[in-house]
């Protein structure tokens, strides 16, 4: 049987030489299981994808390689360059294993509602920061949203939309309601780009995830609040808190994020 296949490693780095590998798509979660249930199985695919026609060494075009035991590496028998089958794609040097980051595509491909990221971390057996941030990933990289990250200032504030004002208490809430994180370049007297991104919750360790996937590295991320984020430090992203409160003065220190 011949089978569909997609795209499925479209990088969304738009810096990077880009390369887009066809995998097989499976049609259920058995033919998934069977295609891509264990690491091995993920990494001959994508070898099978990269090179088509059997290997050959991007270096000197040999056709004879070795897998490398630990890495997801092949290296030529002729000059020893190490070839990598994810290079240019979204998922070159990836720290969470492949077959993970293959069942992560697949549930959200599967769930046509949009899968609930708790619901992911527990299927895929992998800490909730791990899918939201690969879920940012792989949803932009499905809708064909290569969009480049934020740059610059770029303030930062979370808001509530949906319900009604009485059904939340502190960080808590009610039903029909959602956080939203709003992003924006602050450039001077004018509004950059925007980026809206709904958010499970306005936890530190979610705000953090999501600001990393959306703003550049060496930007500044300017928030009301106290928190300090160590991790976007990590990230290449500086970022200023600054304690606000009274909405008044939110609109002085934040005007391009007030709602
Ligand atoms: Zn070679």
């Amino acid at each position: 049987m011949e089978r569909e296949t997609a795209p499925a490693l479209n990088p969304t780095d738009a810096t990077a030489a880009h390369t887009a590998l066809a995998l097989p798509v499976p049609a259920n979660l058995v033919e998934f299981m069977a295609m891509y249930g264990t690491e091995d199985a993920c990494l001959e695919a994508l070898i099978a994808a990269r090179w088509p026609d059997g290997f050959a060494c991007p270096r000197c075009s040999h056709g004879k390689g070795w897998r490398h035991a630990n890495r997801r590496l092949i290296e030529c028998a002729s000059c020893g360059h190490q070839a990598s089958p994810t290079a240019g794609t979204l998922l070159h040097m990836a720290k969470l294993e492949l077959h993970k980051l293959f069942l992560l595509l697949y549930l959200l491909v599967a769930e046509k509602d949009g899968a609930n990221a708790k619901q992911l971390q527990r299927q895929v057996g992998v800490n909730y920061k791990t899918v939201r941030l690969w879920t940012l990933k792989l949803r932009d990289m499905l809708h064909g949203r290569e969009r480049d990250k934020l740059v610059g200032r770029v303030q930062i504030d979370e808001t509530i939309v949906g319900g009604s004002n009485g059904t939340s208490i502190g960080r808590r809430l009610g039903e029909n309601r959602n956080y939203v994180l709003i992003m924006v370049e602050d450039r001077g007297k004018s509004c950059g780009r925007l980026r809206l991104e709904a958010i499970d919750d306005a936890g530190d360790s979610m705000l953090q995830t999501v600001v990393e996937s959306r703003v550049e590295k060496g930007s500044t991320a300017h928030r009301d609040g106290l928190a300090d984020y160590n991790g976007l430090k990590s990230a290449g992203i500086k970022h200023k808190a600054e304690v606000i409160g009274d909405p008044k003065r939110a609109t002085r220190g934040f005007p391009r994020c007030t709602v």
